[in-house]
């Protein structure tokens, strides 16, 4: 087990005063959700500072002409109106505040989906609005249940805040068992499709965990929604505890402007508005909010590109069976694939020694898995050309 904090204090050992003395740390809860009262020594500052395990974002490698499928962003560039207002910005607007209420995108998006406005909550990214929502929404100090493959940023906030959680296991066909989110909890999140397995749970089993789940929030949180699955917004009406997460950087190509959002009733948006102006009223930027607009008016090249991506997953389905994968029938924009004889580790190092980056999480019950983003079909002529090499 990795403990961040040894890390942080390598140094210690040089400065014989501190190592005279017996410090600790204040405990904390690991990735694994064990609570950690270590013994460390350190300054007396450093007994109060909050210490946490972070995220691991996928890699961004700066050198040029990669293949990047690691992340799981669109390879198709944003909507051309997106260009456009970015060509037309005023950068006098700059001189100014955003508006906090960030109105016009929050009225885009609720005409585009049909909902009201005040039931709309714009974040910087789908991880600004859920790590919003975990500090809104997670406060009985019961566990969050959350399953024990899934986005790995979940336990993070969870730690950051220090709320209680459970993995829930998955069953061997790695989908999530509903029956397990019955139990008494503080809460419950879930990607639908979930990461990164890709696997879609049916309306009607999230539903199910939505209604055994009357007494806390249920966050959805569908990040990938947009390649195949079948949105729970309609739920959001009948439920007024569940909070429907998206995000602007997959399906619209705009990963780098930082812009998600959630549908919930207008009471729970309220609570999390509060909480928003509570920590940072100004959270997206005006260029963010005018071409986050434009590009949820651009409903045309969304479905283009979206259309695109679900017909080279398809077919990367084929060709990598041919290859001897093996994965999950996926509905997200990655497939994850594991080998029948090579090792996911080594086909990760073999396909980044020739410029093509997939995403190796090198973790219990996963290892021997790799995440690949879907690229152009051209980009996935190239993966296929070289994961033949490697494998074949
Ligand atoms: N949820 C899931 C399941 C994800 O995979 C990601 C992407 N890392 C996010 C949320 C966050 O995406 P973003 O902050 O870019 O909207």
């Amino acid at each position: 087990m990795r403990f961040p904090f040894l890390y942080a204090f390598t140094n210690l050992g040089k400065d014989d005063t501190l190592l005279s003395e017996k410090n600790f740390v204040r405990p904390f809860r690991t990735r694994n959700n064990k609570l950690n009262t270590g013994e460390l020594k350190m300054n007396n500052w450093e007994k109060n500072v909050r210490k946490v395990e972070p995220y691991t974002p996928g890699e961004q490698p700066k050198e040029s002409g990669i293949i990047k499928l690691n992340t799981n962003e669109n390879p198709y560039p944003p909507s051309p109106k997106v260009t456009e207002v970015m060509k037309n910005f005023d950068t006098d607007n700059l001189r100014k505040y955003p508006d906090p209420g960030i109105s016009i995108l929050c009225e885009a998006i609720s005409e585009r989906y049909g909902v009201n406005k005040n039931q709309v909550f714009v974040g910087v990214g789908s991880d600004d609005v859920i790590a919003m929502s975990f500090l809104a929404f997670f406060n009985s100090g019961k566990p969050v249940f959350f399953p024990d493959i899934t986005y790995s940023f979940y336990d993070v906030w969870a730690n950051l805040y220090n709320i209680p959680f459970e993995r829930k296991a998955l069953d061997k066909d790695m989908h999530i068992k509903k029956e397990d989110y019955y139990g008494e909890n503080g809460g419950i999140i879930f990607p639908n499709p979930n990461a990164p397995t890709g696997l879609m749970e049916d309306l009607k089993d999230v539903e199910d965990i939505v209604k055994n789940n009357p007494d806390v929030v249920v966050i959805v949180d569908e990040a990938y929604i947009d390649f195949g699955g079948v949105s729970a917004l309609p739920l959001v009406e009948k439920y007024e505890n569940l909070l429907v997460v998206q995000t602007f950087s997959k399906s619209r190509s705009m990963a780098g402007m930082r812009i998600g959002y959630a549908f919930g009733s207008e009471k729970l948006i309220k609570y999390l508005n509060d909480v928003k102006y509570s920590f940072n009223s100004y959270t997206l930027t005006n260029l963010a909010i005018e071409t986050g607009s434009a590009a949820v008016r651009d409903d045309e090249y969304f479905r283009k590109t979206c259309e695109s991506i679900i017909s080279t997953r398809e077919a990367a389905k084929v060709r990598l069976k041919e290859l001897g994968f093996s994965f999950p029938d996926s509905k997200a924009n990655f497939i994850f694939a594991t080998h029948k004889s090579a090792y996911a580790g080594d086909i990760f190092e073999a396909l980044k020694k020739k410029h093509i980056y997939v995403r190796y999480f090198n973790k219990p019950l996963i290892d021997n898995y790799l995440r690949i983003t879907i690229g152009t079909p051209e980009e996935m002529e190239r993966l296929y050309e070289a994961l033949a090499e490697i494998v074949g």
